[in-house]
């Protein structure tokens, strides 16, 4: 019987001919019946796949044969669908682009046959409970992802850059909002660890002395602590799942957007052009519109289904 699993990876090797990894990487997925996002570009490869255990083993195998060791993260899958596809993705998509994370320093980021140079210090789970039992209130969190992220689910007490996309971030870092900061030790976290390989790496080259980030993001941390550790709240993931709680005990830390109950959702605003993500509980679903489009709100249009539209419009931020 066919078991539906999610694969969340990445590598970061140079890649000297990326159309023809492209090419080979969507036969791949194609033949073997896999859904899900992949982007590849001269640093390396970013994705995630959905469909059979058996075939996400093979895709693995087979591209850990060109990439190399890679972090792979496994999750279990919604099902299939009639045509058995994975229900987590619309769609198949292999790109190559200028950059794995649209940070829009494509030429600042330094890539070696062993990953990003001159990252942060990778600190497995374990060891940033270490550094916060060592240096206590002195370590600063501080979250590499859109701040919309950041309102189901952060570590306690972090800082949480204003940053719409990923491309933000390095005027966010040179606004000099962050200075205090330089000589502080800090840990940068995002959902699997790739946006930190290259925000450590820019946070460095910008005078932060002390800068760590956490080895397979906050989806190995919450493997290992769970909500037990410095973590509070929901992961939100850019698939068909939204949030993933890591026990039943999982804090609901934002209110929802219409009506101020506590929740741990997110919905896109209803405005079909809009890509804002608000907190919604869920029976306020049909109602989230953000501030631009709460004007023109139109009661007619609410409750249309548009998963798949927001899914494919969801960009890869993994
Ligand atoms: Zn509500
Ligand atoms: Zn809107």
């Amino acid at each position: 019987m066919a078991v539906p699993k999610i694969l969340l990876y990445y590598s970061f090797k140079p890649v000297p001919d990326t159309d023809a990894v492209k090419l080979w990487q969507r036969d791949l997925c194609e033949g073997l019946g896999l859904r899900g996002r992949i982007i590849i570009s001269k640093h390396g490869i970013n994705g995630t796949v959905g469909g059979d255990i058996n075939a996400v083993k093979t895709y693995l195998k087979k591209t850990k044969e060109y990439f190399g060791k890679m972090d792979a993260k496994w999750s279990d899958g919604t099902g299939f669908d009639s045509e058995g596809f994975s229900l987590d993705f619309p769609k198949l998509s292999v790109k190559a682009r200028d950059e794995l994370v649209a940070f829009g320093a494509p030429d600042e980021v330094q890539v070696g046959s062993h990953g990003v140079i001159g990252g942060g210090k990778h600190l497995k789970p374990a060891q940033v409970h270490e550094l916060v039992a060592e240096r206590g209130e002195e370590v600063v969190f501080f979250d590499g992802r859109n701040k919309f992220e950041a309102e189901i689910g952060r570590f306690k007490n972090a800082v949480v850059p204003d940053v719409e996309t990923t491309h933000d971030f390095v005027n966010e870092l040179e606004s000099g909002k962050y200075d205090h900061l330089k000589d502080k030790p800090i840990v940068t976290y995002c959902t699997g660890g790739i946006r930190c390989e290259v925000l450590s790496s820019l946070m460095i080259n910008r005078g932060f002395s002390e800068v760590y980030q956490i080895d397979g993001g906050i989806v190995r941390y919450g493997e290992t602590f769970g909500d037990e550790g410095l973590w509070e709240g929901s992961l939100y993931v850019f698939d068909g799942r939204k949030t993933i709680d890591f026990s039943e005990g999982a804090k609901k830390i934002a209110k929802c957007a219409v009506c101020g109950t506590s929740t741990s959702w997110m919905n896109n605003c209803l405005d079909a052009s809009c890509r804002a993500q608000l907190p919604s509980c869920e029976g306020c679903a049909d109602a989230v519109w953000c501030e631009a489009h709460s004007a023109t709100a139109d009661p007619r249009s609410a409750g249309t289904s548009k998963t798949n539209d927001q899914l494919s419009k969801a960009t890869s931020n993994a």
